[in-house]
């Protein structure tokens, strides 16, 4: 079974825009699959859909596992943290959602800060953070339900060259750790080329598929 099967998917908005048109995709287990398309093509639409965020204005939407909290994290571009909790809470809560005992929680909200490289950063607040590691506490809650679709809507967009970078080659060290499938949004060729083993490009008025090609590891990996 693929990860994610979109068949016929549009959208539109009650304003009246058509985001997204006739796409049908599928994306494979264990993928790490670039959308990459210029602004107001229809990435984030189309990435609000797989992760049940919107509905579909019309086609079918398939994700493996369902998209609840265990099935799928997602990132957002702003790490929007809750500013008066600590690292360690930030990260706990789709455990907490899921009612996870606090022990456990917090033993897996740990294991997944340290694995974005912030332990000992449990107890920091988020206005203590530079914006890379809130970026990393982010990213650690989006895995700390070990999900097997990970959904990232620009998530290092904000950040500096230098630590978008670093990031990056985190990002692709805990993917190759770990088997998830990443369907990771960006308008930057470079990113997409350096992350992905896939890039959807999207083309805009309305957002459809372009271009679907395979990316013959450009860069040396692990
Ligand atoms: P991208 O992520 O590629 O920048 P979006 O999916 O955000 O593209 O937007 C696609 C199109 O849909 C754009 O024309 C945008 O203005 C429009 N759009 C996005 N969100 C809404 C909304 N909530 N209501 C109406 N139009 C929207
Ligand atoms: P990062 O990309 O690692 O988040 P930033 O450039 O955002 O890095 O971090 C700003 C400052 O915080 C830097 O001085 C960096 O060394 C420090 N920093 C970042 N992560 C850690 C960490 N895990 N432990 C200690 N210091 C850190």
């Amino acid at each position: 079974d693929p990860a994610i099967l979109l068949e016929g998917v549009a959208k539109r908005y009650a304003n009246g825009t058509l985001a997204v048109s006739g796409v049908d995709l599928a994306i494979g287990q264990g993928d790490f699959v670039a959308l990459l398309g210029p602004s107001g093509c229809g990435k984030s639409t189309l990435l609000r859909i797989i992760a049940g965020l919107i509905p579909a204005s019309s086609g079918k939407v398939t994700v493996s596992g369902g998209a609840g909290p265990e099935a799928l994290g997602f990132v957002f571009q702003e790490p929007t943290l809750m500013p008066w909790a600590s690292a360690l809470k930030n990260v706990r809560l789709p455990l907490d959602l899921l009612g996870v005992a606090r022990s456990e929680a917090d033993a897996r909200a740990a294991e997944a800060l340290a694995s974005v490289g912030l332990a000992g950063f449990e107890t920091a607040y988020p206005r203590a953070l530079s914006g890379g590691m809130k970026m990393r506490v982010s990213i650690a809650r989006g895995l700390v339900t070990r999900p097997r679709l990970l959904l990232m809507d620009e998530p290092f967009a904000a950040l500096d060259e230098i630590t978008r970078q670093r990031l990056n080659d985190d990002l692709l060290a805990l993917w190759q750790a770990r088997t998830f499938t990443v369907v990771f949004v960006t308008h930057s060729v470079f990113e997409s080329v350096y992350l992905s083993r896939r890039i959807i490009v999207m083309a805009p008025r309305p957002g459809r598929v372009a271009a679907d090609r395979a990316v013959d590891a450009a860069y040396p990996r692990g």
